[in-house]
């Protein structure tokens, strides 16, 4: 596969130059590939469908041709994915797919975890130690530590912003020992993020380490994640005519964001012949791209705190590559888009609860409600004309290729619930009026010691501190 950049499409280079780059320091761009190859449509009809791990090596395939052969792919894969994403029925048109049985309990360990492979495959042959750094506004830094704990030759440090994570995100990262070390910035996420982005374009601090990316611009942790789309839109393609008696209803993703990662990786899915005929993209109150699609005008913002905070991000990364994949008009008809403000979040895990039994995280609830509110109204209003504000939280004013398909109650909806209600257990137990069930993974993080190093928000301070504790 050729991998090109986003700003520049006369770049040409292969899948382990994207990789170990991160990001192309030469003109700030993302890598992205030539071409999204689909899959055989005998493969996408099978019923019942293929497994995980066979769709996950067909679908990388493609993409490390050449450069990973076939029996390491499989190895890599099959490292990697000791676990599954887990189809849940809520109720006759509505399935949660849980993203959370990985280690961390996050959907970040599907990408994380092929990425720290990767690089580590692609690392064996080069001299030195490969220094990962990467911003997190929750769940990416224990994903990633978690992924690439003691795997030689591979160095990470982690930002987060301090104070504005959960207590149990907080131990996830601040726990790690050995080649794995948290740093906590006295800012936001955006702000680490820079720190981060400002790192990897200072040329005197390059040539002293390598340096990469582990957050969700690196290409290596985009394309796994689009293995649990085609999975999911398969199992439901074939389970659904029998649950909702429908007989080909259309199949949508609903996708709470922040990044903008995970809805990219759903594109990819779909590009490559997964059976999902839209999105929906729900955010929290920074609902920058929300706004983007409602007034056409692209506005990053500084990002604001929410209960669901993994998604307080406002700039997302990925809105750049979304743009070099498609037009507006493109973009405008496959997405809905959707966002709640902070008392929606909560007002909507009570909802779910309510009228499913399901116990959902915040960053899940968001997508409940938008699909729960699509489905049943919102969007019908919407086509009739009667046009939500789009600065109030709702369905944003644009009307998507297949609204028809919601107003024949012809659909069904896949809400991607990306960490484990446990993760977000007072806010949970407020509205539900329950404490989640803690995985053991989870509990185990609490009773290790806190080893964060703190930072001011300085760039400066930031640099001199990796040169004198990084080792070459
Ligand atoms: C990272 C994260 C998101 C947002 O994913 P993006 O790829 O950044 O859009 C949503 N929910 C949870 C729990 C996350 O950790």
């Amino acid at each position: 596969m050729i991998y090109t950049d986003t700003r520049d499409s006369s770049v040409k280079t292969d899948f382990r130059t994207a990789v170990m780059n991160g990001m192309n320091s030469a003109t700030g761009g993302l890598y992205i590939p030539v071409s999204f190859p689909k899959l055989d449509s005998s493969f996408i009809n099978k019923n019942p469908e293929p497994s995980f791990r066979d769709i996950a090596f067909n679908m990388a395939k493609p993409y490390v041709e050449n450069e990973i052969p076939d029996e390491d792919l499989m190895a890599i894969i099959c490292d990697a994915y000791p676990f599954s994403p887990k189809v849940v029925p809520v109720d006759s048109t509505s399935y949660v797919l849980e993203l959370f049985h990985g280690p961390t309990c996050a959907f970040k360990d599907f990408g994380a975890r092929f990425m720290a492979r990767v690089m580590s495959y692609f690392n064996r042959t080069e001299k030195g130690t490969l220094h990962i750094l990467v911003a997190t506004s929750g769940d990416t830094g224990s994903a990633v530590g978690s992924a690439f704990h003691n795997v030689p030759g591979l160095d990470v440090t982690i930002l987060y912003p301090e104070g504005k994570i959960s207590k149990i995100q907080e131990k996830q990262l601040s726990t790690f020992t050995g080649n794995v070390r948290a740093l906590k910035v006295k800012g936001t996420f955006d702000d680490c993020q820079k720190l981060v982005k400002t790192a990897f374009t200072d040329a005197d601090l390059r040539k002293q380490f390598r340096l990469s990316s582990a957050n969700s611009i690196n290409i290596s942790r985009l394309l796994p994640q689009s293995f649990y789309y085609m999975y999911s839109s398969l199992v439901v393609k074939n389970r659904a005519p029998l649950d909702s008696k429908l007989e080909n209803p259309a199949i949508l993703a609903v996708v709470p964001s922040g990044n903008f990662g995970n809805l990219t990786s759903g594109l990819i899915a779909k590009e490559m012949g997964a059976p999902i005929e839209g999105f929906v993209a729900a955010t929290n109150s920074n609902n920058t791209i929300p706004d983007w699609i409602a007034t056409g005008d692209y506005n990053a913002r500084p990002s604001v705190e929410t209960y669901a905070n993994a998604m307080d991000v406002g700039a997302p990364s990925n809105y750049e590559r979304i743009k070099t994949m498609y037009s507006l008009e493109q973009v405008r008809s496959m997405f809905a888009s959707y966002w709640l403000d902070n008392e929606g979040i909560k007002e909507a895990i009570t909802d779910c609860n309510t009228k499913t039994g399901y116990t959902i995280d915040p960053h899940g609830a968001i997508g409940w409600k938008a699909w729960d509110d699509i489905r049943s109204g919102a969007m019908e209003s919407l086509v009739n004309g009667k046009k939500n504000d789009y600065k109030k939280p709702g369905l944003t004013p644009s009307v998507p290729a297949w609204a028809d398909k919601i107003v024949s109650k012809n659909a069904v909806g896949i809400i991607l619930e990306t960490a484990h209600p446990a993760k977000f257990g007072s806010i949970v137990a407020e509205a539900t009026g329950r404490e989640p069930v803690i995985p053991e993974s989870l509990a185990e993080v609490m009773n290790l010691p806190d080893q964060a190093i703190p930072m001011e928000n300085n760039y400066a301070k930031f640099k001199e501190w990796l040169k004198s504790n990084l080792a070459e």
